[in-house]
């Protein structure tokens, strides 16, 4: 199958090696200079000069970009050219709104557009083991189905458009708080004087134990933060998920409180860094 891939970030750049090694063939387009001729240099395909070009001829589409605005101004490039009844597969966190806006304009014209936003981090993406939510129209998904298991895990049709950026807030709103417990045990123990390799070592085997705990832990014990998920984005999707709890009138006071600690962390300089450097404004803090 012939797919355009838009966004070769953090997360694109694995999912769309992926599909090139189940045999599609790639168009990819990155907004920042000489990515999306270093993804094709490594792993074949073609890199298109704009989004125009690589979105047309192409079956499927597949975009992983920061947020509303720019899938917005994606999707404005290249929907005029989108081929007869191509599917638009989207992979950025962005609002439930700018989803069902989206589906809506490519139902009308025999197109389907797809939000499937994704959980499992850097880590599901390079190793395709990502859990893929999403929503839309079931010849959409059809097709969809096939073509993100090159890197799924396990990947769902919740409901119609929209459905997918709705489960993904609620898969924030449940790591949310989880982070930020294991910056306070982590760091509670760092300041009682206890080896933290010996404490995770017993509570990842206890009642403690999570996705955060196994992938985050050493490298918050480390204080390395120069991977993964951006304080930046996470604060991002808290913004979206607080947003639409507003609208349903939802009560989601522990995402409110991770939300302004997370702005501290930028305060601090932790913009780029991984969101579990919710780690080092613990340390400032309980520092003896
Ligand atoms: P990233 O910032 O590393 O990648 C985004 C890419 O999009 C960049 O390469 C950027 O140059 C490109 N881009 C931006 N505007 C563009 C445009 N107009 N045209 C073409 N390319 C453009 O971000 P990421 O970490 O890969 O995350 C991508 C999405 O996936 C985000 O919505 C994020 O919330 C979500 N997500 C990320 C993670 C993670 O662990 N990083 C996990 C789950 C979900």
């Amino acid at each position: 199958m012939k797919i355009a891939f838009i966004g070769l970030g953090r997360m694109g750049w694995h999912m769309a090696a992926h599909l090139s090694r189940h045999g599609h063939v790639l168009v990819v387009c990155d907004a920042a200079p000489g990515v999306a001729q270093k993804w094709a240099a490594e792993f074949g395909g073609v890199a298109a000069a704009n989004v125009a070009e690589a979105v047309s001829g192409c079956e499927v589409v597949c975009s992983s970009l920061p947020a509303d605005p720019e899938l917005r101004a994606v999707w404005d490039a290249g929907f005029a050219v989108l081929d007869a009844g191509a599917v638009w597969i989207d992979h950025s966190t962005t609002s439930a709104e700018i989803a069902r806006v989206l589906a809506a304009q490519a139902i009308a014209s025999g197109k389907s557009f797809i939000d499937a936003p994704v959980s499992g981090g850097t880590v599901g993406a390079e190793k395709g083991n990502l859990a893929v939510m999403a929503g839309g129209d079931e010849r959409g998904w059809a097709i969809a189905e096939k073509v993100v298991s090159a890197y799924a895990a396990r990947a769902t049709l919740i409901g119609g458009p929209g459905a997918g950026q709705l489960t993904k807030m609620a898969n924030q709103i449940c790591v949310a708080g989880v982070g930020q417990a294991l910056a306070e045990g982590l760091s509670f123990a760092e300041n009682a004087g206890l080896d933290p390799e010996k404490v995770l070592e017993v509570m990842l085997k206890g009642s403690s134990t999570s996705w955060m705990m196994e992938n985050r832990s050493q490298t918050m014990i480390a204080a390395k933060y120069d991977f993964g998920f951006s304080t930046t984005l996470m604060r991002k999707d808290l913004a979206l998920v607080l947003d639409e709890a507003r609208r349903a009138d939802a009560s989601l006071p522990v995402t409110a409180l991770v939300a302004q600690l997370l702005s501290d962390v930028s305060k601090m300089g932790g913009a780029s860094w991984d969101w579990c450097s919710l780690m080092e404004r613990q340390r400032k803090l309980l520092k003896k």
